[in-house]
């Protein structure tokens, strides 16, 4: 007897019994896929993270911003960091993006600004990647390991 991998109900279709899924399962999960592609993707290699301001104050740094979730679109100001508001959640994500992409990035990116972003004091800086690497390998996310 086969069950639906997901929800464990008993598969009666050939095909479900062959894919180890029911339909509406495998609706869900093609749903999630397609919600998944719509987020932005990891960079592939991208290095070090280096943030400063230049004269004018304004903040310069590698990250792209492609993400708007804590400070509005398009007007809503810089990233930043330190201090645990907007601009700093915001900065944390889109870092986080760059090593793992958003959909891996939603999970971890309150706890990395606590831990990497709102504490900076200084003007300008460099997060490296092999630290965030580690910071996340020890909250449990495993990268990705492609066949
Ligand atoms: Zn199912």
């Amino acid at each position: 007897m086969s069950k639906c991998c997901i929800c464990k109900r008993i598969l009666k279709n050939p095909i479900s019994i062959e894919l180890g899924i029911g339909p509406v399962c495998r609706a869900k999960e093609n749903l999630q896929e397609e919600f998944d592609f719509m987020k932005v993707q990891a960079i592939k290699g991208f290095g070090d993270v280096h943030f400063s301001r230049n004269e004018d104050g304004e903040v310069v740094t590698n990250v792209p911003q492609r993400i708007f979730k804590h400070i509005s679109f398009p007007n809503g100001g810089d990233m930043q960091w330190g201090y645990g508001g907007s601009g700093s959640s915001d900065f944390a994500l889109n870092i986080l993006s760059c090593y793992i992409g958003q959909t891996a990035a939603e999970i971890y990116y309150q706890e990395f600004k606590w831990d990497f972003i709102a504490g900076i004091s200084e003007d300008s800086g460099v997060i490296k990647r092999d630290d965030v690497m580690h910071w996340l390998s020890e909250k449990g996310y495993k990268e990705e390991i492609n066949p």
